[in-house]
Order: structure tokens, then sequence, then C-alpha cells
């Protein structure tokens, strides 16, 4: 499978038909990806860690961390890299998915996410180096519910995200409202 980065939707995608499968815009892979400068204006700067979240989906890792930036949510699956260049990503609690995929320039590694804000975290270079990687931007998401242990970002390009968090409430719910105390136009999107 090869997974290319949609610059419209922002999504690690395996285009269909030339197309992003999520936002439908047309992926050429001899496009290359955007300047550093444009991605980190784009993603803006790691805020905090939102939840180790499982992502309703099958296609593409699906189980990683959620975390805010001053710009909006991203998803890092949880991968390793193989000496022969495919990855293994973590499914279930310990069963770990080999996917022999490409991602153009880039090459994956493990992404170690800090637990505190102050660290320094290049939300950009993770990005890029995390096939099957997923960045929200605040302006995209038009309704975001909570039912029963889910999440659901309702997205203006692309399909509704669905991801459970995995992580204990007592850890993802001050995080939350941590967000919501930094950044006030999340209050408008989340009740918790
Ligand atoms: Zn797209």
């Amino acid at each position: 499978m090869r997974l290319l980065v949609c610059h419209t939707c922002w999504s690690w995608v395996a285009p269909q038909a030339g197309n992003c499968p999520e936002c439908l815009h047309p992926l050429d892979p001899h496009v290359p990806d955007p300047p550093l400068e444009r991605l980190q204006q784009t993603f803006g700067d790691y805020l905090l860690r939102l939840s180790e979240v499982r992502w309703e989906r099958v296609q593409t890792p699906n189980r990683g961390t959620l975390l805010s930036t001053t710009q909006g949510l991203m998803f890092l699956p949880f991968l390793v890299t193989n000496p022969d260049g495919s990855c293994m990503a973590l499914q279930d609690e310990s069963r770990w998915s080999v996917w022999r995929f490409w991602h153009g320039q880039h090459r994956a590694r493990f992404p170690v996410l800090p637990q505190a804000a102050d660290a320094p975290f290049d939300v950009v270079q993770q990005f890029l180096d995390s096939p099957g990687a997923l960045f929200l931007p605040r302006r995209h998401i038009v309704r975001f519910h909570t039912r029963a242990r889910q999440w659901s970002f309702v997205r203006a390009l692309g399909g509704v995200v669905r991801m459970a968090p995995l992580s204990p409430q007592e850890e993802w719910q001050p995080a939350w409202r941590q967000l919501m105390a930094q950044q006030a136009e999340w209050q408008t999107l989340i009740t918790l």
C-alpha cells in the first residue's frame, strides 16, 4: 500500500483513481509535500497530549496518540520501522501488524511523545514520519460528539472521524479542559 499525505484534508491516504478517498481532491504522488515553513504554519505548535486512542477504521494503522496543537488535533499512530522499510503498526492491545507501505521521501520512526507541554516536540516532522497520521485543523471541525466512549469529529473536508479513548477518563478529561482553557474556540464545540 502506498500512502501519501493529502494536502487538502491532511490525511495520510492510499489514493483511489488519483483522488484522496477522504476529501475526493486530486492526489498526485509527484507533487512534493509543502515546505516545512508552510506545514509549521498549518499545524501550529504542540500544546498537549489528549489521550491514547483507537481510530475506528481498518485500512491504515488505527491505534495511536491524539494530541492538540495551536491549530487543531493530530493523530499519530504507534509505528515501528523495519530494516527493509516496511512499517509495523500496533492494532490491538499487543498485536502488531505489518504494513508494507511506502510514504514518499520520508522514513518512519517510532513516535516518542513528550508528557509535558513545554517539552520540545516537532509536530511537523512527526506527522511526516508517521504513515497513517491525521491532522484535523480546528477550522475543519464542524461538530464534535461524545457518546458511549466514542469521539466523533465531523469534518468540513473528509468523512467523520470516530475515535475511542483508551486512556483513563481521569487523564483525558483534564487534558480536554486544559485545551479549552487555553483556546476558547474549543469551548463552543466540546461538552465533557
Ligand atoms: Zn484529502
